[in-house]
């Protein structure tokens, strides 16, 4: 196999092209390896690359496979990451990430504003092996500071808090975690790979949900971990393979496919983002719509140094509560009701009863998590008809 050269292209060349690896047939598009095994042509061989196997030798689909590896190097080289790997969702990227790093008596830092199965790990799981975590509100580097003793292994943080849109200094945390030497875990799913360079900014892992933006058509559920070679060759993957988290060769190709138009799709989406937030603004049902990049956004400085585009989501505060959500949720057309997001379609979610159900009403108000708010995650709809869908919905 053949593998094709990088070096100095931009992010949208490298999304069509780094990675791609062609057998003696020399295929246009990349190629579905949907095996689990791989034939030795002698037990040296077979004796060889159980000892170490070279690049493009493969064993067992747990331990790597060839449509699996081009998706890892694809992203690897998007990211500017030394390696990576690729496991069967964003959670497993996440446990792999956390579980590798930390052992017992350890200490780790995490910001409160979680995904909800993120925060099921940080808050119950680790606990169990005698990991002790202090949670913190993610957007004040005071409470950063406070919390980071010398014995923090790791602090782990999402780049842009879900539902609610606020937006964490990585390269301010990245300074404190380093002062003590903890590595810097970002799970960057709503910051996406196209519009935050999160190793510059100081991250050491970075990990994504590739469920999300990466496949961006709702098909496939999958996950990966980027950091230096040593890193995911060492720990990274002795654990993730022996736990047996791979991700599939079928999702791989899926989502190998999935990055050559996910440029496109993400510009697009922060484009629709961007222009509803700025035509919803000021609505007589909102108490309040955010947007990373929206002029009443708090932190709109430090989300334009540190992102390109705002993202791809915008939340709602609907006034009138609950009632009010749901009224305005069953009244979209276009916008359809489902929990998934950097989709091709446009879906809305109720946090406060769906995604962020398990937390208690006081968490929920920490959180800034109201009734009356919902998320959108822009889809690639015209701009005008999910404005004139939302518009009629707030209206009823
Ligand atoms: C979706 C998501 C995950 C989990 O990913 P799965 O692929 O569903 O396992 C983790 N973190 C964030 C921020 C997410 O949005």
């Amino acid at each position: 196999m053949e593998s094709v050269a990088v070096e100095n292209w931009s992010a949208k060349t490298k999304l069509v092209h780094a990675g791609a690896k062609r057998s003696q047939f020399g295929e246009l598009s990349e190629a579905l390896y949907l095996t689990q095994g791989f034939l030795y042509e002698s037990a040296e061989q077979a004796e060889a690359r159980f000892i170490e196997s070279g690049e493009d030798e493969f064993i067992y689909a747990r331990y790597g496979n060839p449509t699996v590896r081009m998706f890892e190097e694809r992203i690897a080289v998007l990211e500017g990451a030394e390696d990576a790997f690729a496991t069967a969702s964003g959670m497993a990227a996440v446990n792999g990430a956390l579980m590798s790093l930390l052992r017992g008596g350890d200490h780790l830092v995490a910001a409160r504003a979680l995904f909800g199965s993120c925060l099921f790990i940080v808050e119950d799981i680790l606990p169990r092996f005698g990991i002790e975590v202090t949670l913190v509100d993610g957007t004040d580097l005071n409470e950063w500071k406070a919390a980071v003793r010398a014995d923090t292994k790791v602090v782990f943080l999402e780049s842009i808090s879900n539902p609610t849109l606020e937006v964490i200094d990585i390269k301010g945390v990245s300074e404190i975690a380093h002062a003590v030497g903890a590595v810097v875990v970002v799970d960057n799913v709503f910051a996406t790979p196209v519009f935050q360079r999160t190793f510059d900014l100081g991250a050491d892992v970075v990990i994504y949900s590739a469920t999300k933006h990466i496949d961006g058509q709702g098909r496939c559920l999958g996950g990966v971990v980027l950091g230096s070679r040593e890193f995911i060759k060492g720990p990274l993957q002795t654990y993730l393979k022996h736990t047996g988290a791979a991700m599939s060769p079928f999702n791989a190709w899926v989502m190998v496919k999935g990055l050559e138009t996910m440029a496109l799709r993400c510009e697009a989406q922060a484009t629709t983002a961007a222009f509803l937030s700025e035509e919803l603004f000021g609505h007589e049902a909102l108490n309040r719509v955010a947007y990373p990049f929206a002029k009443d956004h708090p932190q709109q400085n430090l989300a334009k140094a540190q992102m390109e585009r705002g993202g791809t989501v915008i939340s709602l505060d609907i006034k009138g509560g609950k009632p009010a959500a749901f009224k305005f949720l069953n009244a979209l057309k276009i916008v359809r009701i489902s929990n998934n997001l950097g989709d091709a379609k446009s879906l809305v979610t109720h946090p406060a009863t769906t995604t962020h159900q398990r937390l208690s009403d006081d968490q929920r108000a920490a959180l800034g998590i109201s009734d009356g708010l919902v998320r959108i995650s822009v889809g690639l709809e015209d701009q005008h008809d999910l404005l004139a869908d939302i518009r009629g919905a707030l209206a009823s």
